[in-house]
C-alpha cells in the first residue's frame, strides 16, 4: 500500500506545483493503485500571463510519464476554459481535441497532455486524482458490479459506466457531476477502468483516494471468509527445470514468426503463476478478458494457452474481423501482428513477450496484477472483463496506438550473449548491443559482470567459462530471461605472460587453451540449440587476434589457442551453415584501452622502440588507434544486415597492419 502522507516529506517539493509532485510520486509508488505509466493527476492554478492578464491553468500529466518518478517537466498547463468547452461539445472527432488541446497549450513545445486531461478539467475540484485500483476494479469486474459499487460507496462516489477515455469519458463525467455531485461525494468510479478523487488540496485528494480504495477492500473483505493472497515476492530466474529453456525457445521461435518480429519472452516465476497456469478451468477464468481495456496494448485482449499459436493468430484475425467494422472508415487501423504476449502453459506457467524486454516485463508485471484481479474478483462473485467489443475499439484507437509508435532499434527482441562481458572488448560489446536495442547477457568471472547495465534488457552472470556445468546454467537462465540466443560473442580470454618455447611448459599451454579454444567449443556446442531457433539466424562473433595471421614471438601459446579458436570456428560455419547460422571471426590488434594495457606499460613499451606512446598507440598503416568501442561497432556490424550473406569470414581490425595485408 501507498507510504501516506508525510508533511515534511511533502514540504521538501517546493513552488506551485510542489505538493501535486509529490503526491503523484506517492500514488505511483503503489503497484495496486496504478502500474507503468498507467494513472494521471492535476492541479488548477491561477496565474498572470505575459500580458499581465489572470488566467485559470489545468496543470495535467503529459501523456506516458510514469507517477512514481515524475517532476514538474512532467506536467502540461492547458488553458482552462479552452479545455472545458471543448469537453461540453456533444461530438467531436479525436483529430479535433488533439489539436484544441495543443492550441490550448500554454507552451507548444511541451508533450501532449495524458489523453484524461478533458476529465480532469471536467472536474470543479482543484486536485485530481486518477488511478486504476485493484480493490474498485475487483468490485467492477464481476456479473454484478453496478451492484458491488453502488453498496461499497453509497452518496461516497459517482458511478460512472464504461465509456472509452479521451472526450467521450469526460462529456460523459461532465454530464453525472452537473446531476449527481453532493457534499457527500469524494470520487468517481468508472466501471471496468478505475477511479477518480478529488480535493482542495493534494493531500485531501490523495486521502480520498486511499478512502476509495479502502471502501472496496472493506466491502470485499466482509464477503468473503479469507484475507486476499499476500503480495507475491520478488522474482528468482534461477529455478527453472532443466529443458525448460530450450521448451521456451521454441515456443519464442513460433510467437516471432507469426509477429514478423524477433520478440522478447520471458519466463515469470513469481508464485502462484505456475499454479494460475494449471488451473482446471483455465480455458474459461482466463479468457474474459483483460483487468482495463489499458493494458490490450501490452497483454492482447487474452492470452494464449498452451502451445497452438496458429490457433491463437486465426482468433486474433476473426476477432479483428469481427469489430474493425463498428469503427467509421477513416479511422478505421491496420490489424496488429496476431501473436500472443501473454501464454499460460502448464509446463512453463506464466511466459509474456514484448518487442524488447521492457515490454514482455510490463505485460508480466500487468499480467500478474490481472491474476491477483481475477482472484479477488472470484472471492467475491466471478470475474467478468468488458465485452470484446470495448477492449477492440480501445485497442484500435489511434491515440491509444500511439504508445506503440517509438521505432525499434536494431536488434530489438534479439538476445545476446556475450562472454568476457566485465572488460575490454566484452564491456564495449555490452554497451553496444544495449545501445542498439538487443537484450544482453553478459558473463564473466568478476563480480561486477552483474552491475553493468540497469534495466530489464540486461543479465550479468558471475560465470567461470572454463566448468561446462556453470556455462550449462547460464545459458538457461538467459534463455528462461530472454527467450533464447540469438548472437553470440565469444570474447572470453586469457593473455598469458610473455614466454619463448624454450622456457613454455606445458601446463601454461594448456590452462591458455582451455580459456582459448576448448571452453568456446563447449558454449559453441551448448548455444547451438538456441542459435539454430534464433528467428533472425543465429549469428557468432568470435574475437580471436592479429596473432592467428601474424604470430609474434614469446606468445606461442596465446597464438597457438587463437589459431585453434579460428580453426573451430571455421568448421563451425562449415556444419551450421545449414541451421542459418553465420560464424565470423575478428582479429583485433593493438586495442589499447583494456584491462591488459596500463598508461605506463604502453609507456614502458613506446620507449623500447624510441618512439612516443602516442606513436606507439597508432603502429599500423593507418596511423590510427583502435579503441574497444571500435572492436565492438565491427561485432555488432557482423551481427547485422551488411554480414547477412557472409560466414566463415576473418577480419581485421587492427588498423591495418603490413604482416597481415
Ligand atoms: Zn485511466
Amino acid at each position: 500500500m501507498s507510504a501516506g502522507w508525510d508533511a515534511a516529506q511533502a514540504a521538501a517539493f517546493p513552488g506551485e506545483l510542489g505538493e501535486r509532485i509529490y503526491s503523484s510520486r506517492l500514488l505511483g509508488s503503489d503497484p495496486t493503485l496504478v502500474l507503468h505509466g498507467g494513472g494521471n493527476t492535476s492541479v488548477k492554478l491561477r496565474q498572470t500571463d505575459l500580458f499581465g492578464q489572470q488566467q485559470e491553468l489545468l496543470y495535467v500529466k503529459c501523456s506516458g510519464r510514469d507517477l512514481a518518478t515524475i517532476d514538474a517537466d512532467g506536467f502540461t498547463g492547458l488553458r482552462l476554459a479552452g479545455v472545458r468547452r471543448l469537453t461540453a461539445l456533444d461530438q467531436v472527432t479525436d483529430e479535433v481535441v488533439n489539436r484544441e488541446l495543443r492550441l490550448t497549450a500554454i507552451d507548444p513545445d511541451l508533450p501532449p497532455p495524458s489523453v484524461e486531461a478533458l476529465l480532469h478539467a471536467a472536474l470543479p475540484h482543484r486536485y485530481v486524482d486518477h488511478t486504476h485500483a485493484l480493490a474498485t476494479l475487483a468490485l467492477t469486474n464481476t456479473p454484478s458490479a453496478e451492484r458491488h459499487v453502488r453498496d461499497a460507496y453509497g452518496a461516497s462516489a459517482i458511478v460512472v459506466p464504461y465509456v472509452r477515455p479521451g472526450h467521450a469519458l469526460a462529456h460523459l463525467c461532465a454530464k453525472l457531476i452537473e446531476a449527481e455531485l453532493n457534499a457527500q461525494t469524494i470520487g468517481l468510479i468508472l466501471m471496468n477502468h478505475g477511479l477518480v478523487s478529488f480535493g482542495d488540496s493534494a493531500r485531501e485528494a490523495y486521502e480520498r483516494m486511499l478512502e476509495l480504495v479502502a471502501m472496496a477492500e472493506r466491502y470485499r473483505a466482509a464477503r468473503v471468509p479469507a484475507p486476499h493472497a499476500p503480495a507475491p515476492a520478488a522474482p528468482t530466474l534461477t529455478d527453472g527445470k532443466p529443458g525448460l529453456g530450450i521448451k521456451l525457445a521454441r515456443l519464442r521461435a513460433a510467437l516471432s514468426g507469426v509477429a514478423g518480429r524477433p520478440l522478447t519472452v520471458r519466463r515469470d516465476d513469481h508464485p502462484g503463476t505456475l499454479e494460475f497456469a494449471r488451473r482446471p478451468d483455465i480455458a474459461t477464468v482466463s479468457q474474459s478478458g483483460p483487468a482495463t481495456p489499458d493494458h490490450v496494448l501490452w497483454t492482447k485482449r487474452v492470452p494464449m494457452l498452451g502451445s497452438d499459436i496458429d490457433g491463437y493468430a486465426a482468433a486474433y484475425r476473426a476477432y479483428y474481423e469481427d469489430n474493425i467494422g463498428s469503427i467509421p472508415a477513416a479511422d478505421r487501423l491496420p490489424m496488429l501482428d496476431p501473436a500472443p504476449r501473454v501464454v499460460l502453459d502448464p509446463e512453463l506457467g506464466l511466459c509474456t513477450a514484448g518487442r524488447n524486454a521492457r515490454e514482455a516485463l510490463v505485460a508480466g508485471d500487468l499480467y500478474r496484477q490481472t491474476i491477483d484481479l481475477i482472484l479477488a474478483a472470484e472471492s467475491l462473485e466471478g470475474y467478468q472483463a468488458l465485452p470484446a467489443a470495448d477492449i477492440f475499439a480501445l485497442e484500435y484507437w489511434a491515440s491509444e496506438q500511439a504508445k506503440l509508435q517509438r521505432p525499434q532499434p536494431e536488434f530489438a527482441g534479439a538476445t545476446v550473449l556475450i562472454t568476457g562481458a566485465a572488460s575490454g572488448i566484452g564491456a564495449a560489446c555490452v554497451e553496444a548491443f544495449l545501445a542498439r536495442g538487443a537484450s544482453v547477457c553478459g558473463l564473466d568471472i568478476a563480480e561486477h559482470v552483474s552491475s553493468l547495465g540497469s534495466g530489464s534488457a540486461y543479465l550479468g552472470l558471475v560465470c567461470d567459462v572454463t566448468d561446462e556445468d556453470a556455462l550449462a546454467a547460464a545459458i538457461e537462465r538467459c534463455a528462461l530471461a530472454f527467450g533464447g540466443i540469438d548472437m553470440l560473442v565469444l570474447s572470453a580470454g586469457a593473455f598469458p605472460a610473455s614466454a619463448r618455447i624454450a622456457e613454455l611448459d606445458l601446463q601454461s599451454l594448456k590452462r591458455t587453451f582451455d580459456l582459448n579454444a576448448a571452453a568456446n567449443l563447449a558454449l559453441l556446442r551448448l548455444a547451438h540449440p538456441f542459435l539454430a531457433l534464433a528467428p533472425g539466424g543465429g549469428r557468432v562473433v568470435v574475437v580471436a587476434s592479429k596473432n592467428v595471421p601474424a604470430p609474434g614471438p614469446g606468445a606461442a601459446a596465446y597464438s597457438a589457442s587463437k589459431a585453434a579458436l579460428t580453426q573451430i570456428a571455421r568448421v563451425a560455419a562449415l556444419e551450421w551453415g545449414g541451421d542459418g547460422i553465420r560464424v565470423n571471426v575478428m582479429h583485433p590488434n593493438a586495442v589499447f584501452d583494456t584491462g591488459i594495457w596500463t598508461e605506463e606499460v604502453i609507456a614502458a613499451r613506446a620507449a623500447q622502440y624510441g618512439i612516443t606512446p602516442v606513436q606507439y598507440r597508432t603502429s599500423n598503416l593507418l596511423g590510427t588507434e583502435v579503441a574497444s568501442a571500435d572492436v565492438a561497432d565491427l561485432a555488432c556490424a557482423m551481427c547485422g544486415p551488411a554480414f547477412a550473406k557472409t560466414t566463415g569470414a576473418q577480419v581485421p581490425i587492427d588498423g591495418g597492419n603490413e604482416r597481415v595485408v
